[in-house]
């Protein structure tokens, strides 16, 4: 009906352009051409982008979204369809999910833009009227999968494989019939999403293959029926795990699964660096002989959550914000996760920006929100979908964890990073303003004096970097006493000032107990005050790493990993210390290991101090501590023994020698 009136008005404008397909509906399409206008974004230009370089969003929340009352402007702040807004900033692509069967049995959504098949048709017909390509993402699941969960849909559940995969095959043809009768320009469909070893319940390599190339059939199948063009994807995440990424690819290579594209996830507080990406796509494409993209990226632009339902990404969250966020800071994530795939070369064939459109429904609480979430399905999860995921669902359930991540602000109007997609080809630059202040950290030992730096580093919105002045507020500490107080930290407020412009930033002063350790977190790359053995080169992997997920602080931490038993000592010997009492403790964490014994030690004037410790998980950290460590001669060593078995990881960190206070 909707599309059939559209189609009686084809006569009247001759701008309008049909596509479509071999048989079933056509699209009028409204050629929309990304705007020409000055940019409000730094872009450098991605040389050796390819003309046809996808440029995707994934806005597959957009129409729940919108049934909570969201309306979304475009440029000039005038409400319009955000599919031509999108057309508008240069997006090719966008990719939409399809969940089985998302609803409870009373027919409640289970949230998460409750997209099933017919939500997909939606969004597909308004996404082709703007002359937008589609990716169809099969999750073949009732709702989220990804590396954590890949649940069969609830009716396939306790089926067998050949059951299954007859299941997925008929899914996969009948959805794609539909979504092609409505004249759909679907470009590629996935297989399954982020299937790390996973997919639609199945973890055996050989079933995972069998349901991908029944997926893959029924895409092919459909595409010669409607005698378009279609290329199938296997979708993974984590490439900061090259190794994991090669046996993905030997899988598929063994049970002969029938892929074009290789698309990975590049969440870049996650998944490594960007190098790391460009190389394992390269070696995929090379090696294997498919095209590579990344199907799902995202940055954010502020700390601030915009629907009281916390954010997967916030200032407490421990990972490498390697951009400001800001939103000139998003544009140029973007911009470099596009540059990674251009540089695989001819095989690197776009990018996917994830979720941009996913703000916050109208209210002014929790509680207001709460209601449109369920009712319509536009936040993560509703508290239906308990009863089909209990464990995560059912008790996280709630708003957009990605209001921070989107590219429209909270009222729906595009952030100037928007546009990053129309600048990628020629680049873009616009007025030099300050965007961001990298805060210092200043560290200072008990009683020691206290002084606070008379610059800090400004970020510009060009990515360049000067040292600016800045004044610090103490009114509220007495900073020739502070360091008196005992172990603490406070936060300064400041004013950095550039040019006449001006930023409020914050200076953390930490004051610590008094270290006798040299480089005790392994931030310094002099390693030469350590003594590392790794007992018979037993343990493969032994070095310092920096990541800030990894440390207990900062960014640099001690990193083990074997295939092999793990057995290494470290250890540092520390002299001219005056004679007394002294506690040593230190830092970790890991995993993975069905048998331990880990001992912090320590050696003064003859006598030997241990203390026992353990590894359980990431993150869980251990501090150990031998208190009452006495020296007349001023000589302390300190260390740790680590012996595990094979499989074993973790990190050592913040190793501390402090003097006991009389
Ligand atoms: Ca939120």
């Amino acid at each position: 009906m909707y599309l059939a009136k559209r189609f009686v008005l084809l006569a009247a404008f001759s701008f309008l352009l049909f596509t479509g397909t071999g048989c079933g509906k056509k699209i009028e399409v409204e050629e929309t051409a990304p705007l020409e206008r000055p940019a409000q974004i730094f872009v450098e230009k991605v040389d050796g982008i390819d003309d046809d370089f996808i440029l995707g969003v994934d806005v597959s929340s957009a129409l729940a979204e919108e049934k909570s009352g969201v309306v979304y402007y475009n440029e000039d702040g005038t409400r319009q369809d955000i599919m031509k807004t999108l057309a508008e900033s240069g997006v090719t692509t966008v990719r939409i999910r399809v969940w089985n069967d998302p609803f409870d049995a009373d027919g409640n959504s289970y949230g998460g833009g409750g997209n099933d098949l017919e939500t997909a048709k939606e969004l597909g017909i308004r996404a082709t009227k703007y002359g937008l390509n589609v990716i169809i993402d099969f999750h073949y699941s009732d709702f989220w999968a990804d590396p954590s969960k890949q649940m069969a849909p609830k009716a396939w559940q306790g089926m067998d494989i050949n059951d299954k995969t007859d299941a997925l095959y008929k899914f996969t043809k009948d959805s794609m019939n539909e979504l092609l009768n409505e004249g759909i320009n679907i470009i590629m469909v996935q297989l399954g999403n982020e299937t790390n070893g996973k997919l639609s319940g199945e973890r055996q390599w050989n079933f995972i293959a069998k349901l991908m190339n029944a997926g893959a059939k029924a895409v092919r199948e459909t595409a010669k029926k409607h005698k378009t063009s279609i290329m199938t994807a296997v979708h993974f995440a984590n490439p900061e795990n090259p190794e994991q990424y090669i046996k993905y690819a030997d899988y598929l290579k063994q049970y002969s699964v029938d892929y074009d594209v290789f698309m990975s996830s590049y969440y870049p507080y996650w998944h490594g660096t960007l190098e790391n990406l460009t190389s394992i796509l390269t070696k995929i494409s090379t090696d294997y002989g498919k095209k590579v993209m990344v199907g799902e990226t995202s940055y954010a632009y502020t700390y601030e959550d915009g629907d009281n339902s916390g954010n997967s990404v916030s200032a407490e969250s421990v990972c490498d914000f390697r951009y400001p966020v800001t939103v000139q800071g998003q544009a140029t994530s973007v911009r470099d996760t596009a540059a990674a795939v251009t540089a695989c070369g001819e095989a690197g064939i776009g990018v996917v920006y994830w979720e941009p459109a996913w703000i916050p429904v109208p209210g002014s609480s929790y509680e207001e929100r709460s209601v449109l979430w369920e009712k319509y399905g536009s936040g993560w999860a509703s508290s239906y979908a308990g009863s089909y995921d209990p464990n995560d669902a059912g008790k996280y359930y709630g708003g957009s964890s990605w209001d921070n991540q989107a590219m429209f602000d909270v009222t729906g109007h595009p952030l100037a990073s928007l546009s990053v997609f129309r600048y990628l080809k020629e680049g873009a630059s616009t007025d030099l303003r300050l965007d961001a202040i990298n805060k210092p950290v200043v560290t200072v030992r008990l009683k020691d004096p206290v002084t606070l730096p008379e610059t800090v580093q400004a970020i510009f919105n060009d990515g360049s970097t000067m040292e600016v002045p800045v004044t610090w507020d103490t009114s509220a500490i007495d900073l020739s006493n502070i360091s008196f107080q005992g172990v603490a930290t406070y936060l300064i407020p400041g004013t950095a000032e550039s040019n006449g412009s001006a930023m409020q930033t914050v200076c953390q002063l930490d004051i610590v107990e008094k270290n006798y350790i040299e480089n005790p977190g392994f931030e310094l790359s002099d390693l030469s005050m350590w003594n590392i053995t790794n007992v018979d080169n037993k343990t493969t992997e032994l070095f310092v790493t920096e990541k800030v997920s990894d440390a207990a602080s900062g960014t640099c931490s001690l990193h083990f990993y074997s295939t092999n038993s793990v057995e290494f000592i470290v250890k540092q010997t520390v002299s001219d210390l005056t004679a007394g009492t002294y506690n040593y403790s230190m830092t970790i964490h890991g995993g993975d290991a069905s048998t331990q014994e880990i001992v912090i030690y320590a050696i003064a004037d003859g006598k030997t101090y241990e203390m026992p410790t353990s590894i359980s998980s990431w993150r869980e950290f251990k501090t150990p501590k031998i208190e009452g460590i006495t020296t007349t001669d001023g000589t302390i060593t300190i260390g740790i023994r680590v012996r595990c078995s094979s499989g074993a990881w973790g990190n050592l960190d913040d190793f501390l020698l402090a003097p006991v206070e009389e």
